[in-house]
């Protein structure tokens, strides 16, 4: 069956690193036979500046058509003095709210070769590989009352609430568990369910619908401990499930640990699976154009995107092993450069991953 890609390649960097994901792409589709067909489409400035909004209404006919999206970065300091409506990463929400991507996917993986750039010993997190399931779509950041009000003695007062239905639990539980099922089989659930009962309830949930998962392994964490424990022995985990305001904040720090914000890829999903894929990186307006961006990300965003909305596994690692191939055989973009390596450029970076796709060695 064919499969439908919406390419939104983007602003700033976004067009130079998405032709490398679809140079690596392509080179697979026609070595597997994988039935990928892309079409392309504007979202974010280049969107606005063609059609007047960052999110216009073919590329929402586009996204719904399609089986998945792969997006490249928008933003930019020329679209910065529109108002906040239109603004380039009002269409990224956006999109993300019209798909209902509720379960957001940040990989940290540390790749043996770039140990270094981490800010930890290179033995705690050379060969990291961890994913952190965060709901997207609930929690604080959305729950109702929220505000600001005065009390009766004048003293004002912020205010939000946690909250937390069984239903998004158990949507959120059942994507993480699918997942692990995917990786290493063991699941931590992040919580703090000592002190929250909308997270006691989180707890619960997990524990009934663990029985439907027999192949994987759940614990339960509190979120203080979580974060200790992913600077003291990051490798200990596989996946993490949490919420949205815990899985801002350990998903950040956890790609932090990598210390290369070029390599790494993340995922949106919603409960069928269809998902969009992006680099976690932004549009890097300074070095756009300069045919130095790493696409690595974008590239291991392509390779998500086929594990997890097409379950194309076997398809994926031949692009994560072809990336690792790539920096096995020393060839680095300037942001993961080290003494001793050989510089090139974005277009060389993708032909050495599709060289080592064709071969299984970068020539
Ligand atoms: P950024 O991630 O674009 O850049 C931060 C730094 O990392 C820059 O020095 C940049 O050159 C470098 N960098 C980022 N990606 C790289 C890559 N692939 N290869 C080499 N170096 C890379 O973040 P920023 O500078 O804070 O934001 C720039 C623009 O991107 C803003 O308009 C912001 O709103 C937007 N943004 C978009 C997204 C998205 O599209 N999902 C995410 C974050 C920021």
């Amino acid at each position: 069956m064919i499969k439908k890609i919406a390419v939104l390649a983007g602003d700033g960097i976004g067009p130079e690193i998405m032709a490398e994901a679809i140079k690596v792409l392509n080179d697979l589709n026609s070595q597997m036979n994988l039935a990928l067909e892309f079409e392309n489409g504007l979202i974010g400035g280049a969107a606005y500046d063609e059609y007047g909004s960052p999110f216009p209404q073919q590329t929402i006919d586009l996204v719904k058509k399609s089986d998945a999206i792969l997006l490249g970065a928008v933003g930019g300091k020329k679209w910065e003095v529109l108002d906040i409506s239109v603004r380039p990463e009002k269409g990224l929400l956006r999109l993300r709210s019209t798909l209902g991507l509720f379960s957001n996917l940040r990989p940290a993986i540390l790749y043996p070769q770039l140990a270094d750039a981490s800010s930890l010993k290179p033995e705690l997190v050379s060969g990291l590989d961890l994913m952190i399931v965060r709901e997207l779509t609930g929690g604080i950041y959305f729950g109702q009352p929220r505000g600001i009000r005065i009390l009766e003695n004048g003293e004002r007062q912020g205010f939000n609430t946690a909250v937390y239905s069984e239903s998004e639990i158990r949507r959120i539980g059942r994507s993480a568990f699918q997942i692990a099922q995917k990786r290493n089989k063991k699941l931590c659930s992040v919580d703090k369910a000592n002190v929250l009962e909308c997270t006691e309830l989180w707890r619960t949930v997990m524990d009934e619908i663990s029985v439907d998962y027999p192949d994987v392994q759940l614990s339960h964490m509190y979120v203080d401990n979580a974060a200790m424990q992913l600077v003291r022995a990051p490798k200990q985990f596989d996946v993490i499930v949490t919420s949205n305001l815990f899985g801002d904040v350990l998903s950040d720090a956890a790609a932090m640990l990598t210390g290369s914000i070029g390599m790494l890829p993340s995922a949106s999903l919603d409960a069928n699976g269809k998902g969009m894929y992006e680099p976690i990186h932004g549009s890097a307006p300074d070095i756009a154009g300069k045919g130095i961006a790493n696409p690595l990300a974008t590239i291991l965003s392509a390779a998500m995107m086929l594990r997890y909305t097409f379950n194309l596994g076997e398809a994926a690692e031949r692009i994560e092993k072809a990336v690792n191939d790539a920096l096995d055989a020393n060839v680095r973009t300037a942001d993961i450069f080290s003494e001793g390596m050989t510089k090139v450029s974005t277009s060389e970076m993708g032909d050495a991953v599709v060289s080592a796709l064709q071969n299984g060695a970068v020539v």
